[in-house]
């Protein structure tokens, strides 16, 4: 239940803050308060302080309340975002998705959902936002394991998703999950792969 919680506002300040004085423009303009960020820790430009990403460089600002904010990083179909793999266990999956995919994206990610969120939400937004743009993408897939819940979710294209029964993919979801329980990540992603694209 999301309840009326104190809605205060939740920034908090970055370790930077204050430790670059920036030398100050000549004439200073009292009209308005000025820059509530520090410089940005990558370019030490000052940005507007609504926003959340830096407008010069495009550095963001890491936002508690929003775990997608910024949103993780994919490298060679993989983000690990929690830490939960083992370097073989990336490459593995790193082999499996080259030889998988061809012209559709296909992505592993492993996340901890938030407890007023869904795996299934985070998989949503992060086929989305990773596949922006990328041909193949109605096609795409996007394998998620929540560590913490010892689940696992997925996230298609809309092509892909016609061709896939509910039933199928959540008993595909459930044998993966249990794959890696077992210590048996690679075999049980492949599994998968071969039943969710074939
Ligand atoms: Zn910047």
């Amino acid at each position: 239940m999301a309840g009326n919680e104190d809605k205060a506002d939740k920034h908090v300040p970055t370790k930077a803050e204050g430790a670059k004085e920036h030398a100050a423009t000549p004439e200073t303009d009292t009209l308005e308060e000025k820059a509530k960020h520090p410089p940005c820790p990558t370019c030490g430009e000052e940005w507007d302080g609504d926003a959340v990403f830096c407008s010069y460089c495009g550095y963001e600002e890491t936002d508690a309340a929003n775990p997608l904010h910024p949103m993780p990083v994919l490298d060679g179909g993989v983000c690990d975002a929690v830490k939960a793999l083992s370097a073989e266990e990336i490459t593995g999956l790193k082999a499996a998705i080259a030889g998988a995919g061809k012209s559709k994206p296909v992505m592993f990610a492993t996340f901890n959902t938030p407890d007023d969120q869904t795996p299934a939400g985070i998989a949503f937004s992060l086929y989305n936002d990773w596949t922006v743009g990328l041909k193949g993408a109605d096609e795409g897939l996007l394998i998620l394991y929540d560590p913490r819940r010892k689940r696992v979710e997925i996230a298609a294209g809309r092509n892909l998703r016609k061709s896939l029964k509910v039933k199928d993919s959540m008993e595909i979801t459930k044998e993966l999950a249990q794959a890696i329980a077992a210590g048996k990540l690679i075999e049980g992603f492949k599994t998968a792969l071969d039943k969710l694209l074939k």
